[in-house]
């Protein structure tokens, strides 16, 4: 790992620029998400750089082809052209399982069989619990312990997941680390990472050998994305996020976190909390012009209406 200092993190920026737009195609895309999609590709255009699509279809329960086909869908109708072919997760597993047994290897990581409903337990009645910026306990290192101790920790028949050692992978950090934030703007100023804020996260899923902190990270290098453009929702996964990029040697991207977009009652739009997706507003007759300008990025057309 090479030492860091905010002076030779933050530049101009990387020209030209690679960017990528990665949605879950775990439900229909919203104004959120042409938001973030239009930015990405804006920025790609304007600075002679490439735009290119990801399907971080890694949560493989929830997934689902039709999502997916909606997206490419969905961005056709905003006008937007991606470059290059397009990246899906699931065909990159072994990328993420390679990953994880380096960290493996070098007892940056352990493998847990706790179900969160045992973590809540053993967090019960503890108030001032430490949690992580999801809201989520930290893990309270039962299986660290068993498997620190050489204990017999019987994994046989529980699905195991794999976590980070995270005071055993700060106390290997050589220098401050951070990024280079844009927002979204031009200038950029140096952000101090707090990975310890995520405790003991989970890098890989029970499910599958990845997770969504390991294959963005896989992914923005292998891809060669010198720009990282998302929702300021992700802002605090970034600090873990560049704790990765460290431990596997991988170059750190710009980070340009944008605008959150909300609803009339000021609550980021969300399939949960029912938002309409653009195909809803597409069948009731709004135009890319009227998504672009409800989202500000032009004036010239009237956004009533759109929520
Ligand atoms: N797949 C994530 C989402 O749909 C975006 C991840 C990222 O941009 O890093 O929210």
């Amino acid at each position: 790992m090479q030492p860091r200092s905010s002076q030779d993190v933050c530049g101009t920026g990387a020209w030209p620029p690679v960017v990528r737009f990665a949605p879950s195609p775990n439900g229909y895309l919203h104004l959120g998400h042409a938001y973030s999609a239009l930015r990405n590709y804006e920025f790609a255009r304007r600075h002679g750089g490439r735009f290119l699509l990801r399907i971080e279809d890694i949560d493989i329960g929830r997934a689902r082809p039709e999502f997916e086909a909606a997206i490419f869908d969905d961005l056709a109708w905003l006008g937007i052209e991606w470059d290059g072919p397009v990246r899906r997760q699931s065909d990159y597993f072994s990328d993420y399982a390679i990953a994880l047994e380096k960290l493996a290897a070098r007892g940056l990581i352990y493998p847990c069989v706790c179900t969160r409903a045992e973590i809540q337990i053993a967090v019960r009645g503890h108030s001032q619990w430490q949690r992580d910026p999801d809201g989520s306990p930290h893990y309270p290192g039962t299986c660290r312990g068993a498997v620190h101790a050489g204990l017999a920790y019987t994994m046989a028949d529980r699905p195991v997941s794999q976590r980070i050692d995270m005071s055993y992978a700060i106390s290997l950090l050589q220098g401050p680390l951070g990024w280079c934030e844009f927002g979204e703007g031009n200038e950029s100023r140096f952000v101090s990472a707090e990975p310890s804020s995520w405790g003991d996260a989970v890098v890989g899923r029970k499910d599958v050998p990845g997770s969504y902190h390991i294959a963005v990270v896989i992914d923005d290098a292998l891809q060669g994305v010198t720009d990282v453009i998302r929702g300021m929702d992700l802002f605090e996964a970034t600090s873990l996020h560049r704790l990765l990029q460290e431990l596997l040697d991988l170059p750190a991207p710009n980070y340009r976190h944008h605008k959150l977009i909300e609803d009339e009652a000021g609550r980021k739009l969300s399939k949960s909390i029912g938002s309409m997706s653009l195909r809803e507003l597409r069948s009731q007759g709004v135009t890319p012009e009227q998504i672009r300008a409800r989202l500000g990025l032009i004036e010239t057309v009237s956004p009533a209406g759109l929520v």
